[in-house]
């Protein structure tokens, strides 16, 4: 059996028609795309095709926007609790695809079984369930003096998600917008879309009135600029590149759009004087490197005491050269491929700048890891000897590479931090969590971890500075689809 055989088989399962790959799903139905044009899509680990997906166009961007639109009176109707027995369905019928939803995963985007199964699927899975939950203790009307405050859904969402983490970014939009009363349509990164499609069978079963979910995979420069700019679309949420996120902005400024942009991150971890400083610069090492390092919240600059430069040095490479990089169906793997061989050229490209502009590769570096000849891989690199202002200190790199960087008081660890045009994420490890937390206050940074506190689905995640507006998960997340009103009694 060739590769892409078998590739097939771990996709379909014999589970769903062929032909719904290469169609829409607009108003409650499938239909093939007004031009009839499908994409391939591609394995990153075997290069082997495993699939085709829409390539819809800007008709089928306005009949999804028109159902869309037609469902949204009765849907934003329907009180809270009957668009959460919907959204139940869904999650129960997720749960039912866990497995599809991991395979599909590690096909399509190159994720290892454990990422896939864990940063991918279960963390989109706590994500919708922690919208749900917000959605039961959500203000949906209050009274404020003789004014009866209401809330409502927005209207039409476009929903425009990138291919990093292709189910959860969707989930974390999608959720909390029908969850809110507003109607969605889905553009979901070209790369990705197989994902997209069992979500939007199992939100088809789930038996969502037709209009209210529409998913049109198709290129960003057509569909996405499309949403953009559509007179009928109330809100644009975006998560992508921040150049295509001022893109978008500047679309719907023309109507007015609500924009809600979670765009690029070039996170920093800050260990502080005391902290125990192995497993600090361990869990750095990791979260650099989770998903090939293509995770918009990576801590990808390693901020020491100077004291510790050499011995962090040590422990960051130690780290990096025992992450198993290979075959992403293996469970013994921790890095699979990059996305696309594109990704792989950006990625290499930033590391020979660096080189060339004097950074010290400590472990890693462009060549490919031994015994990969095929597979878009990069090796988990780790960089020093760059100045704050090198480019691969200012800008994201979005791939397995970390730099680090040595500082001589809390007021440069603080600089640095801050340092670059962006605020998505960060850690802080200290001798206790007050003194990390005291430093923590000072990052302009939407999210920091401190001493390894745990992801949390409730919380809001958003961005600071060029990583965007808005905010995203819990109840932050649904009040992004919400209008206010106030009647005066
Ligand atoms: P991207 O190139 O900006 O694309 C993101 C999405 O926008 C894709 O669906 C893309 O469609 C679409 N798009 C492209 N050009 C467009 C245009 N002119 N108008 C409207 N839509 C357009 O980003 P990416 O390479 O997929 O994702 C990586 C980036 O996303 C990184 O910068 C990463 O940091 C960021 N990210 C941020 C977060 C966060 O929450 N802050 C999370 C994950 C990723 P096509 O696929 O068809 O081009």
């Amino acid at each position: 059996m060739s590769t892409r055989q078998q590739d097939a088989r771990v996709i379909d399962g014999n589970r769903r028609p062929e032909w719904a790959r290469s169609a829409v799903y607009v108003d409650g139905g499938w239909r093939e795309t007004a031009a009839g044009r499908t994409v391939e899509v591609e394995n990153p680990a075997t290069e082997a095709v495993i699939g085709t997906a829409a390539d819809a166009g800007v008709a089928d961007t306005e009949a999804a926007v028109s159902a869309a639109a037609a469902a949204f009176p009765s849907w934003s109707a329907l009180p809270p609790p009957e668009r959460l027995a919907v959204l139940e369905r869904v999650y129960t019928g997720l749960e039912r695809r866990r497995d599809l939803l991991v395979e599909t995963t590690i096909a399509e985007i190159g994720a290892p079984l454990r990422v896939a199964r864990e940063a991918h699927v279960d963390t989109g899975m706590a994500v919708l369930r922690a919208y749900l939950d917000a959605a039961e203790e959500l203000a949906w009307q209050e009274r404020v003096g003789n004014s009866l405050v209401l809330r409502e859904g927005i209207g039409v969402a476009a929903c425009i998600t990138p291919w990093n983490y292709p189910f959860y970014q969707v989930l974390a939009k999608i959720g909390g917008a029908l969850v809110a009363g507003a109607t969605v349509v889905l553009k979901p990164a070209e790369l990705t879309p197989l994902s997209a499609y069992l979500l939007t069978d199992t939100i088809d079963e789930a038996g969502i009135p037709a209009g209210v979910f529409n998913l049109i995979p198709g290129p960003g420069r057509v569909v996405g600029e499309a949403l953009a700019g559509h007179p009928a679309v109330d809100a644009v949420s975006f998560t992508g590149s921040t150049r295509v996120g001022a893109r978008v902005a500047a679309l719907a400024a023309a109507s007015i759009k609500r924009v809600s942009l979670e765009l690029g991150g070039k996170s920093a971890s800050v260990i502080l004087p005391g902290a125990d400083l192995e497993p600090a610069v361990r869990a750095s090492v990791e979260a650099a490197m989770l998903n090939s390092g293509q995770t918009c919240t990576a801590w990808t600059r390693l901020l020491v005491p100077r004291a510790d430069l050499e011995t962090a040095l040590r422990l960051a490479a130690a780290r990096a050269d025992t992450l198993v990089v290979g075959d992403p169906t293996r469970p013994e793997t921790d890095l699979g491929p990059v996305a696309s061989p594109a990704q792989r050229h950006t990625v290499t490209g930033f590391i020979e700048r660096a080189v060339a502009d004097g950074a010290r590769i400590v472990t890693g570096g462009t060549e490919r890891p031994a015994g990969l000849a095929r597979g878009h891989y990069v090796r988990p690199t780790i960089v020093t000897d760059v100045a704050p202002d090198a480019e691969i200190v200012q800008e994201e790199v979005f791939g397995p590479v970390l730099t680090v960087q040595p500082y001589d008081s809390i007021e440069e660890a603080v600089a640095l931090a801050n340092g670059t045009p962006y605020g998505l994420a960060g850690a802080v490890w200290g001798p206790d969590q007050g003194a990390a937390v005291a430093v923590a206050r000072r990052l302009r940074t939407g999210q920091v971890d401190i001493n390894g506190g745990a992801f949390n689905p409730a919380a809001p995640f958003g961005g600071y500075g060029r990583s965007g507006n808005g905010r995203e998960l819990g109840r932050w997340g649904i009040e992004e689809f919400l209008e206010t009103k106030a009647l005066q009694l």
